[in-house]
């Protein structure tokens, strides 16, 4: 998630008709924001500044959805502790 594809850093992200057409022929996704509903690319999706590119998936108990960079940036990811983030002291057997 921290790896920003390099066409997103070349190309301004308010191009949106050159990031759809990318992530068309690249084949990446190309789906609404689950928060904003803004459609984004599967190449443009990454953590940014630190802030998590992530939010709980309402329909998996530890699953979550990726959100736009825009909303990214505006910090309104957020991770749910999943078993595997805890400690091993934390863990059961
Ligand atoms: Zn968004």
């Amino acid at each position: 998630m921290n790896h920003t594809h390099p066409f997103t850093r070349l190309v301004p992200e308010r191009w949106r008709w050159a990031h759809k057409a990318f992530a068309w022929l690249a084949q990446y996704a190309w789906q609404p924001c689950p928060l904003c509903e803004r459609p984004f690319g599967g190449h443009e999706w990454r953590d940014i500044d630190g802030k998590t590119s992530l939010i709980p998936n309402p329909a998996s108990v530890y699953g979550h959805l990726g959100i736009c960079p825009a909303c990214t940036r505006a910090g309104r990811g957020h991770r749910q502790p999943v078993p595997w983030d805890l400690p091993d002291h934390f863990q059961g057997d």
